[in-house]
Formats: structure tokens, sequence, C-alpha cells
């Protein structure tokens, strides 16, 4: 029997809907799913859009899904798929302005907070002095010398006012359960904004009556917000509010410990863009201006699909950065989740790979690490490449067809479902992502006439040395002979080739094949690619690659024969 006394853990996400779902975002809200699952409590997604301006539907849409994606349910929240509601409801902020005006009047009644009509030239002057002074800026107060008339007279006149919370002075300190705690001297916080003047509440004081209204008892988030946290206790103290336990996770960073930031795309924009001289906007859907302005300054961002775009025209893969990044090049969701997780946290005992029911069962806020996070990228595909490779055939190949079917359908249309099927399977030992089938069959769409050979070592070696043209002449006609031609007839008969003329050696004839059909030596396993070729092109393109004696020298050659 549950304890009545003893409050169900409640844990919550709470993203502004302004971008991507990040992968830092992913992890908060992965461990606080995590946290609450493996205690028989509850997890709540709550939308935090009071930022009219850069909050869309989209956004939050695509960040139900990467969560969806990702594995991670909630209780209560916005009704999407299968999870959502509840009774503690709406779960946008935007449509709770009511309930936080209840909460605003509350403290206005009770003397704790009070309005402030000053007008931005006007804080920006006192900021100025504060600055010749050589001090910190305060709010001074001004707006406590109004007498209740003078308010209520501005108000009726409807001069903008903010609102502004009554800050006792004390010290404060911050109790955290993953960092150390903190104490913010008195008179570090001046009274700072809970209301904005355009009626809205400031992030502040909506995440501190939500936290209450909905029962949250323990807050996973960001390091960056450690700081607000004193807000937040402050504003509680005031409402008389009760406190959630807190704990603020490391900054996530790049191996070469700059902050992971979505910027990360620009910047390898920027960096490519300079290095290829570039001045002008290649394409319509970045005007000129829009990207001279780009180029010079490095806050600024491109929307993604002019990001896209542009790193197509530079020949560059864009860094990973949000979970749907990182969905579209093919990496697994457990296996993002699992290092995700690690990313921060470690189960000990050196145990490095483990599932979302792993780490509900041992999450625990003891072994978070304060320090920050480095992404190893490196680690990342790797850990997928074995997830991979010891996945059942059958579930990777329904896998990379679903992927090709949603991310690169232009490949997809071309083939026939038994082609697809046939493509997913010869590649599945060399897959590193659920993208690399695709990636590594771009030679089946090519035009046979448009097949470029390059002059490189292992080609040399393998036409010229290895006698390839030879070989590739021979087996033509067996290949042009043959009936079905299907990657068991095609492995027979070159099988029967090669202990009839290389000592039983494939490579010696599967080489120049590959050579022949693909333009390089690496490919999935030969039978597979001249039967997803089909004769036609097979024929026309060994025939091509003799005819441009692709690998030999230019002097013509006596043929090696005896
Ligand atoms: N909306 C805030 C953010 O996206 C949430 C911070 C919090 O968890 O309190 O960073």
């Amino acid at each position: 029997m549950p304890d009545p006394d003893t409050p169900v853990i409640k844990t919550r996400f709470a993203p502004s809907p302004s971008g991507h779902l990040h992968v830092g975002g992913a992890r908060t809200a992965l461990l606080s799913w995590a946290y609450a699952k493996g205690r028989g409590g509850r997890f709540i997604l709550r939308i935090e859009d009071t930022d009219q301006k850069r909050s869309s539907r989209t956004a939050m849409e695509g960040m139900l899904r990467d969560l969806r994606w990702l594995g991670i349910d909630w209780d209560e929240g916005p009704e999407f798929e299968d999870c959502g509601g509840g009774d503690n409801g709406p779960y946008f902020q935007s449509e709770r302005l009511d309930i936080y005006q209840q909460y605003l009047d509350q403290l206005i009644v009770e003397g704790k907070a009070y309005y402030a009509f000053e007008t931005a030239e006007e804080l920006d002057a006192k900021r100025a002095d504060a600055r010749q002074r050589g001090e910190p800026y305060r709010y001074d107060r001004a707006a406590l010398d109004l007498s209740l008339e003078a308010v209520n007279q501005y108000r009726a006149e409807g001069r903008p006012a903010v609102i502004r919370l009554l800050v006792e002075s004390g010290e404060i300190t911050i109790h955290d359960e993953i960092v150390n705690d903190a104490i913010i001297p008195a008179g570090e916080l001046d009274d700072f904004i809970i209301c904005k003047a355009d009626g809205y509440p400031t992030y502040h004081f909506a995440v501190v009556v939500d936290d209450q209204l909905m029962g949250v008892t323990h807050v996973l988030r960001a390091q960056e917000h450690f700081k607000n946290t004193a807000k937040h206790m402050l504003l509680q103290d005031a409402l008389g509010f009760r406190r959630p336990t807190y704990g603020h996770l490391s900054v996530i960073i790049n191996p070469d410990n700059s902050k992971m930031s979505k910027r990360d795309k620009d910047k390898a924009l920027r960096a490519a863009a300079r290095e290829n001289g570039m001045t002008e906007s290649p394409t319509a859907l970045i005007p000129q201006d829009a990207f001279a302005a780009w180029l010079k300054n490095k806050d600024q961002q491109l929307e993604l699909n002019q990001a896209v775009v542009l790193a197509d025209v530079l020949g560059i893969e864009l860094p990973e950065i949000d979970v749907d990044d990182f969905r579209r090049s093919g990496y697994l969701p457990e296996v993002l989740c699992n290092f995700l997780a690690l990313n921060g946290w470690s189960p000990g005992q050196d145990i490095e790979k483990f599932d979302n029911a792993f780490l509900i069962e041992r999450f625990d806020l003891n072994r978070v690490n304060k320090a920050p996070a480095k992404f190893d990228r490196a680690k990342l595909l790797s850990f997928n490449l074995d997830a991979l490779s010891e996945m059942p055939e059958d579930d990777f190949v329904q896998r990379v067809l679903a992927h090709a079917r949603e991310f690169h359908p232009e490949f997809a249309e071309q083939f026939t479902d038994e082609q697809l099927d046939l493509i997913a399977r010869c590649n599945k030992a060399r897959s590193k992502t659920l993208n690399d089938p695709i990636s590594e069959s771009t030679f089946l769409l090519t035009a046979d006439e448009a097949i470029e050979y390059q002059d490189s070592k292992p080609i040399r070696k393998a036409m010229h040395k290895g006698d390839g043209h030879r070989h590739l002449a021979a087996v033509r006609g067996l290949l042009e002979a043959l009936d079905p031609f299907t990657a068991e007839s095609i492995e027979d008969v070159l099988t029967q080739y090669a202990q009839q003329h290389t000592d039983g050696k494939l490579g010696v004839v599967a080489q120049p094949l590959r050579i022949a059909v693909t333009g390089t030596t690496v490919s999935p396993p030969i039978y597979d690619t001249l039967a997803l070729l089909g004769r036609q092109r097979v024929l026309a393109r060994i025939d091509r690659c003799m005819s441009l004696r692709v690998g030999l020298p230019d002097e013509p050659i006596r043929s090696t024969e005896p």
C-alpha cells in the first residue's frame, strides 16, 4: 500500500518550444523520466510557451515526436499518440494565464510584489549610471515610493507596468542533489520581474506556480538554471509553496571543450564557406544581404532548411546536435538514450551498454557527474554499429526500410520491395547507421556511363597485376548466359569459375567485377551487388570498364597468357 503521507514522486520536463529538441534537453527528459519511473512515480511534460514570439506549434510537435521516438512517454501533458492528459492541466503555459494571475494578485494584495512603471529607456539610464559608478546594477525600488492612488491611476491610464517581487534581504542557500550547495550572498538578487508588461508571467513565476500545482517533487534540469533556483526559492517562500528537490545536470560539451550548441551547425558552415571563398549566397533560400550578415556575425543562425541546402552546396555534413539530426543520420533511439544517459551518469561496475529498462531500474542522483560531459561522437557511432550488428537480420531490414522510406523516399522509390530488402540485408555487416545501406548504394542509381573510375593502387593491382581484364572478359560471357540472374546463381557461377581458373581465389575475380560495376574496391557482397544491378547493367558496366582499360598502363600491354 502506498503511504498516503509520502507524495508520489513526480518529475517533469518543461521545454520551451522554440526550436528542435537538443540532445541536452533530451538527456534532461530521459533522466527525469527514468527517475520517476524507477520510483513508481509520474512524469509530466509541460510546454513553456509564454514567449509567444519564439514559440511555435511545429517546434512543439517536433519535440513530442522526438521524445516518443526515444521511447519517453509522459503520464501527464499534451495529448499525443498514446500519451498525455492528466488532472493538473492545461499543460501549455500559454493556457494557464488566469491561474498565474490569481497568484500575482495574491502577492500584490499581500504586499509581497508591486507594480513598476519605468520605461525601458529609464531602466537603461539607471543601468548606465550604475556602470559609471562601477557598481553592479540592482533595481532601486523607485516604484515603491508611488502612492496607492498613483499606482491605481497609472494602471487606469493603461501605462505599461511590470510586477516585481519584493525580495527579502538575506543570503540564500541553494541545496542541490547533484552539484554542491551554493550560497547566494544577501543583496545579490534585486526585485526581479515576475510579470512582464505584456501581461505574461516571466519564466521564473510560471515555473514555480506550475511545479507547485502539478505536484512536482523533483526538478532535474540543466546547470544553466542553477542560479535561477534562488529566485524560485524566493517565490516559493513568498507564495507559501513547498520546495521540490533540485538536481542540476552538467553541460554537454564538444571534444574541444566548447559547449555543444545549436550554433555548431552555423559554425561548421561558416568555416566551410570561408574556406571556399564563398561571399555570395548560393541559394535563393538565403537572400544575399542575410547571407552577408550571417557570414560576419557568429551569433546568427540560419533556418534549418537554409542550413541543409548550404551544406549540400558546400559538400559538408552538418554536425548532429538535435535529436532529429541523429534520427535522420540513422542512429537507433535505444542507442542514443544509452549514450545520453552515459553523458553525465554511470551505473558503475564498468557497465556501459544498457537499455531504458535498466536505466529506470538503476538511475539515481548520487552517481550523476558534476563535471561537464564530453560528447564523444566516435563512441556513439561504435555503440550504434554494435547494436546494428547484434540485431536480428529481419529487424535490421525492417528498420532500414522504414528509415529509407521516411528520410530518403526518392531513393526508396527507385526499387521494388524485394530489391530494398536485399539492399538492407547485404549491407548489414558493414553498417554503422541505418543510413549506410542507402549511402553505400548510390552506385546502383548512377547511370552506367557515369560510373567514375579512379586511378588508385588497389584498382591497378586488381586490374593489371591480377589480370582483372582477362577475368572480366571471361565471366562476362558466363553472366550473359546465366539464367536466372540471381544472387544464388551468380554465386554458383563465380565460385565455379574461381575453382577452375584462380585456384579457388574468389577475390581475384570478384574485385575486378566490383571495380567494373561500382568504380570502387568496396561494396556489399559481389553476388548481391550484381543481382541488384541486373544483367543488362552489369554487362554494360563491364564493357565500359574494359573499353576504358581501367587500371591498365597507358601503353597497350601484351596478354599475360602463356
Ligand atoms: N523552459 C525551460 C527551458 O527550456 C525549463 C527550465 C526548467 O526546467 O525549469 O530551459
